[in-house]
């Protein structure tokens, strides 16, 4: 069956960056469950499984505007020290909920300066390249639910 709008798919995949280091992979997991046509990938690799079938490999290369988006500087923010209260040491990497006009924004630490912590709310894979490999592993039909929800139910989906 192939790949088409309210199919439910599975597949396995390998994320690298342009200097080839993995960055993510469902190797040893259960492979990545979707509804296709519903938004709940990235763009840029949602079209180019569209029309694939079970068992086809693929590599796709996803540029920064369908994948993450571009690095937006303004999401870059210096916030006191005194913000994370309750927070014994506060070290670059870490990652906070942050509540923003906007609603929740989960922020990473950049670095620590004095009493001022630079925070990135930034999706950590935003502005890059990133190059999946692909085994699509299994592909069926959306129940009516499951479209009326745009998201799967059952294995690998939604329990509920
Ligand atoms: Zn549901």
């Amino acid at each position: 069956m192939q790949i088409a709008q309210n199919s439910v798919v599975a597949f396995h995949y390998t994320l690298t960056n342009d200097e080839g280091e993995v960055l993510d992979s469902s190797e040893g997991r259960e492979p990545l469950t979707y509804l296709h046509g519903a938004g709940n990938i990235i763009p840029g690799l949602e079209k180019e499984l569209e029309g694939r079938d079970v068992g086809e490999k693929l590599v796709v290369k996803v540029s920064p505007e369908e994948g993450y988006g571009e690095v937006q500087e303004q999401l870059m923010q210096e916030v006191p020290r005194d913000a994370f209260q309750g927070v014994e040491s506060v070290e670059p990497g870490m990652q906070f909920q942050a509540q923003t006009q906007g609603g929740p924004l989960m922020v990473t630490v950049k670095k620590v300066e004095g009493d001022t912590v630079v925070v990135d709310g930034n999706h950590p894979l935003a502005g890059q390249q990133l190059n999946f490999d692909v085994e699509i592993a299994n592909v069926r039909e959306a129940s009516p639910e499951e479209v009326e929800h745009g998201h799967v139910h059952g294995e690998g989906g939604v329990e509920h």
